[in-house]
C-alpha cells in the first residue's frame, strides 16, 4: 500500500467535506500551505500522516493544556468508557464537576458561579447565556465587541474574531437581518462607546458579552479596569455582564481571567469551554442561583442536550482540572515566557516590526509598531508577514495556529526539549517574515 500524504488526504477530504474540513481555520486557507492531517499526539507533539512530528502550539485550540493524551486524562476516559459511554441521565460525576468549578472560580471570597449548567460546546454556552440574560431581563438587545468571538450562533457572528476574522467575513450569510439587528457591535476597550450605546438603548439591552481577555483577534488585553467598568455601566442600566471565559477559563490561572484581572470585576454569567472538557466535547455556563434557576426545569428559559454532561467528557474534564495545579501553571508560564521572548527577539533581530501581546500565559504577535487595542487596530497590522513565518515554523517542525488572529497555546508538557526545538526554528521563521 502506498503511504498516504497530507496532500492526498486533503484532496480526498475536499471531495467528502466542504473545504475538506469540519471547521474553517483547519483548511490553512490564510497561510497558503497544505493542512496537516494528524494521526496521533502525545505531550507537546503531534504526528501527521507522513510520520512527521511537530512541536504543537495549537493544543487542540486550548483543551490540551496538560499536553496531548495526558496519562491521567486518558486513564479517566478509559475508566469512564468501560462503565458506559452515556446514559442520557444524571451522573454523580456531573455534580462533582459542578462543585469543583463553583469552588474554583473564587476571588476575595466571592464565588460568582453558584450554579453550573453543562453543555457540549462553547457556542452552546454563550448562546444559552444570552437566552438566559434575555429571559432574566425581559429585554432583547445584546452588546458585543468587534473582533470578539463567542462561537457561531446567529446573533454572535457579527464582526467576530477567530475564523470569521481569518476569512475577513463581516458576519455570515444565513443570519436573518432581524436577528443580526438584535446585536449591537461596538469597539473594544472603549468605555465611551459603551456609555454611548447604553445612553441610546439602555432600557432595551439585556446584556453585554465580552471575552474576559480577548484572544480571537490575537491577544488584545483589556485596558486597566475595563471589565470592572463594563460591569458597572451594565448594572447601572439593569443589564447583565456575560464574561466569556471559554478560552481563558482555567488556562490563565486556576480561576481564569476572573481571578487574574488586575482590577477585580463582577460577572453575572460566565461561560467555559475547551479546558473544562480536557479535549472532549464539554462546556458550561454558570452564575448566581437567582439567574441560573431561571433555566428549565425550574424556570421559563429552555435549554437541553442529549450529550450534555456526557460521562466520558466529564471524566476527561475532571481529570484535567484535578491535574492543573500550581506546578502545572508554573510550567506553562515558564515555557510561555521563554517562547514569547525568544520569538520577539528573533523578529527584532531581523528588523520585523511587531508587538508581543500577552494576557497571562496567553500570547500572540501583531505585526504593528504599536500595541493594537481593538479590532480596527488589529486589522491595520502587516498580517502578510504571518503566512511565511508560519510556513517556516512548520518546515522546521513547529505547528503554530494557522492564522495571525489566534493565540499560541502552550501546555504544561512543553518541557525544555520542546522549547529548544521551537527556539531553533524561530530565526528561520523571523527571516521569512522579514522578506
Ligand atoms: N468563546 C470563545 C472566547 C472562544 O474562543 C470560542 C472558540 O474558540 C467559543 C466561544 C466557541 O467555542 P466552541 O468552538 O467550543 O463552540
Amino acid at each position: 500500500m502506498t503511504p498516504t500524504t497530507n496532500a492526498r488526504e486533503f484532496e480526498r477530504a475536499r471531495h467528502a467535506m466542504p473545504g475538506g474540513v469540519n471547521s474553517p481555520v483547519r483548511a490553512f486557507g490564510s497561510v497558503g500551505t497544505t493542512p496537516r492531517f494528524y494521526v496521533s499526539a502525545k505531550g507537546p507533539r503531534v504526528t501527521d500522516v507522513e510520520g512527521r512530528e511537530y512541536v504543537d502550539l495549537v493544543g487542540s485550540w486550548g483543551p490540551a493544556i496538560l499536553g496531548h493524551a495526558h496519562p491521567a486524562v486518558v486513564e479517566a476516559v478509559r475508566e469512564a468508557a468501560t462503565h458506559g459511554l452515556g446514559f442520557g441521565a444524571s451522573t454523580p460525576g456531573e455534580t462533582a464537576l459542578a462543585e469543583h468549578v463553583e469552588a474554583r472560580i473564587e476571588r476575595d471570597g466571592v464565588r460568582p458561579v453558584e450554579k453550573l449548567r453543562l453543555v457540549s460546546t462553547g457556542t452552546e454556552a454563550t448562546m444559552t447565556a444570552i437566552r438566559l440574560a434575555r429571559g432574566a431581563t425581559g429585554r432583547d438587545l445584546i452588546v458585543k465587541f468587534a473582533g470578539h468571538y463567542h462561537g457561531h450562533s446567529d446573533g454572535l457572528l457579527a464582526e467576530a474574531g477567530s475564523g470569521v476574522a481569518t476569512l475577513a467575513m463581516p458576519g455570515s450569510a444565513g443570519v436573518p437581518a432581524p436577528i443580526a439587528a438584535q446585536t449591537l457591535v461596538i469597539a473594544y476597550n472603549d468605555l465611551d462607546a459603551v456609555r454611548e450605546v447604553f445612553a441610546v438603548h439602555g432600557a432595551e439591552i439585556a446584556a453585554v458579552i465580552v471575552e474576559a481577555a480577548p484572544a480571537n483577534m490575537g491577544i488584545v488585553p483589556p485596558r486597566h479596569g475595563f471589565n470592572a467598568a463594563l460591569a458597572d455601566i451594565a448594572h447601572a442600566h439593569g443589564a447583565l455582564l456575560i464574561v466569556d471565559e471559554v478560552l481563558t477559563g482555567f488556562r490563565v490561572g486556576p480561576a481564569g481571567w476572573y481571578g487574574e484581572d488586575p482590577v477585580p470585576f463582577a460577572a453575572d454569567l460566565l461561560t467555559f469551554g475547551k479546558v473544562i472538557g480536557g479535549g472532549l466535547p464539554l462546556a458550561a455556563l454558570g452564575g448566581s442561583t437567582d439567574i441560573m434557576n431561571l433555566l428549565a426545569p425550574l424556570g421559563p428559559v429552555y435549554q437541553a442536550g442529549t450529550l450534555s454532561g456526557n460521562p466520558v467528557a466529564v471524566a476527561a474534564g475532571r481529570a484535567t482540572l484535578e491535574n492543573l495545579d500550581a506546578a502545572a501553571y508554573a510550567r506553562i508560564e515558564r515555557a510561555s515566557t521563554a517562547i514569547a521572548d525568544a520569538a520577539s527577539a528573533a523578529l527584532s533581530a531581523e528588523g520585523v516590526t511587531h508587538v508581543l501581546q500577552r494576557a497571562g500565559s496567553l500570547f500572540s504577535f501583531q505585526f504593528a509598531a504599536e500595541a493594537p487595542h481593538d479590532y480596527d487596530t488589529v486589522k491595520a497590522q502587516e498580517a502578510f508577514r504571518y503566512p511565511p513565518f508560519f510556513r517556516a515554523m512548520l518546515e522546521h517542525g513547529v505547528s503554530l495556529p494557522p492564522s495571525v488572529f489566534e493565540a499560541w497555546f502552550v501546555s504544561a508538557s512543553h518541557d525544555d526539549g520542546a522549547v529548544s526545538q521551537i527556539l531553533e526554528a524561530l530565526p528561520h521563521a523571523a527571516r521569512a517574515a522579514a522578506a
